[in-house]
């Protein structure tokens, strides 16, 4: 079938209201490399950096100024940050955090230290604990040998301090797409004594270590204004974009959201103040995140 050539340029999304602030807290450091990162997270990659506690404070002041409402902590792997839990507890000073893991840093004292800071907070603290597989042969296909053995440890201290996680599984996945493969994951959930399984399937990025193991975008993967019109961005459909409501913190400066950081025309200033304007959905990713209504946060 013949596609359609597309030559409208790309709408660009309005910032509606900066309502959530993630940080690329431990840079694109990450202690594996999973074959679907669209960051290309490892061990050396050093593109952006940790971000220090004094960084992460002098944000959250310029959030403050602004009204942001809630904050998400990602990477490169989190716990990996030695300033993580200072950073947690600086922010749930000022509002609801959550932090994207991959579970293999979660020993047990970490865990009683995270139970200790929701307890002290009136804000929630939400952990999320990324699973690629029902079992061992599958996830460590995708994530590396000997890592469900680790994460299976991090979620049973997670049960023991008593957090019960949002566990994220990608559609590489295999049978999360299914009524029946979700139910596996529900059940799997459920072993480790969480009442209440809480579950979240993200759509994959053909970016990054993605665009290797599958393919990259192709030209027609594009949000031109044949395929979303300016005048329908400007309307209520921006708050399906997350880009409509965040910004992204990283250690080069404020970026439009947490799947663009790679892309130098994404950073958008150094302040949180500089970040505050539209942005032009021109890359394969924005296609995703309409065709498939993605949302980073939980
Ligand atoms: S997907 Fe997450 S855990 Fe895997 S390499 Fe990337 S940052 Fe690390
Ligand atoms: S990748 Fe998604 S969240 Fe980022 S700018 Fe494009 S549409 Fe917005």
């Amino acid at each position: 079938m013949e596609r359609l050539t597309h030559t409208a340029p790309a709408p660009s999304v309005p910032l509606v209201a900066l309502d959530t602030l993630w940080f690329q807290v431990a840079g694109t450091i990450c202690n594996i490399e999973c074959t679907h990162c669209f960051i290309s997270c490892s061990p050396k990659n050093h593109s952006h950096e940790m971000l220090t506690l004094a960084e992460v404070e002098r944000r959250l002041a310029e959030a403050r100024e602004l009204g942001v409402r809630e904050y998400y902590f990602t990477g490169g792997e989190p716990f990996m940050n030695r300033d993580m839990l200072p950073i947690l507890q600086a922010t749930l000073r000022q509002g609801p955090a959550t932090v994207l893991t991959n579970g293999m840093l979660l020993r047990a004292e970490v865990c009683r230290r995270l139970r200790a800071l929701f307890d002290a907070s009136e804000y929630s603290l939400d952990i999320r604990v990324s699973l690629d597989g029902f079992d061992r042969e599958s996830h460590d296909a995708i994530r590396g040998t000997g890592v469900w053995d680790r994460v299976m440890i991090g979620l049973r201290n997670l049960a023991d301090a008593g957090i019960n996680p949002v566990i994220t599984v990608t559609t590489a996945a295999e049978g999360v797409a299914s009524a029946e493969g979700r139910t596996r994951f529900l059940d799997l959930i459920r072993s480790f004594g969480f009442a209440r399984p809480r579950l979240k399937v993200l759509s994959l990025f053909r970016i990054g270590a993605e665009e290797q193991r599958t393919r990259a975008y192709e030209d027609w993967e594009r949000l031109t204004g044949d395929v979303l019109s300016q005048e329908t961005l400007d309307g209520e459909a921006a708050a399906v974009l997350q880009c409509s409501s965040c910004r992204m913190v990283t250690s080069k400066g404020v970026y439009v959201c947490p799947i663009l950081i790679e892309e130098p025309a994404a950073r958008m200033g150094e302040t949180l103040a500089e970040a505050l304007r539209p942005f032009p959905l021109k890359y394969g990713a924005c296609h995703t995140c309409w065709v498939d209504g993605v949302t980073c946060t939980t």
